[in-house]
């Protein structure tokens, strides 16, 4: 009779135990559901990138003096300076200039110590190829003008960080009384929060 109560008191403490565990399961499903919608719809959606945003570099090759201050200041010593002396100048004749972006951490430090500033960090950030060789981008890929990401296809929507959530607030728990409700389309909320 003992052995039988006792396995009856093990059996409820595991069901307590469990019901325990299904219920902290289930305060953050809740705690979700009160939340405000934060994911991008991408590739329709995209986030406009910050002012100091370190993206894919620009070149400008007339500017270079071929001094590689930029490949002494990488940290992996990656951009490719290819130059030649020219005897009747005297000077550094640049043949060719290269940056690997599967390799470049995007750090910045070769922007930052270019004596011409000839080098610029650009807001582009899909670099993504099927081949990692096409990241190596030589001084016409590297010169190409920047594209705004998220203004040069008409079928995206550019959203500011954290879009979805009412002005001054970050944690998307817990809003503030009378916050417009969760589970609405991005589009609506922006467009109640633009009237
Ligand atoms: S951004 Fe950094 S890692 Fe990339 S080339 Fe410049 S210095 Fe090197
Ligand atoms: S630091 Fe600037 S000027 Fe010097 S080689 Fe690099 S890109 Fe050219």
């Amino acid at each position: 009779m003992l052995k039988f109560l006792k396995q009856v008191g093990d059996y409820t403490k595991e069901a307590v135990q469990a019901a325990k565990y299904i219920g902290q399961g289930l305060s953050v499903t809740f705690d979700h559901m009160q939340r405000r919608p934060i994911t991008v719809q991408y590739p329709y959606e995209k986030l406009i990138p910050s002012e100091r945003f370190r993206g894919r570099i620009h070149f400008e090759f007339d500017k270079c003096i071929s001094c590689e201050v930029c490949v002494r200041v990488c940290p992996i010593n990656l951009p490719v300076v290819d130059w030649e002396f020219n005897k009747e100048t005297k000077k550094k004749k640049l043949n060719h200039y290269s940056i690997d972006f599967g390799v470049c951490i995007f750090c910045g430090n070769c922007v930052e110590y270019c004596p011409t500033n000839c080098l610029s960090m650009t807001e582009e950030y899909e670099l993504a190829t099927y081949d990692r060789h096409e990241l190596n981008y030589d001084n016409v890929a590297l010169g190409r003008l920047p594209v705004s990401v998220t203004h040069s296809d008409p079928i995206v929507t550019p959203l500011k960080e954290l879009a979805y959530l009412p002005k001054g607030v970050l944690d998307p728990h817990n809003l503030p009384e009378g916050s417009r409700r969760a589970g609405k389309l991005p589009a609506e909320i922006l467009e109640e929060t633009s009237k």
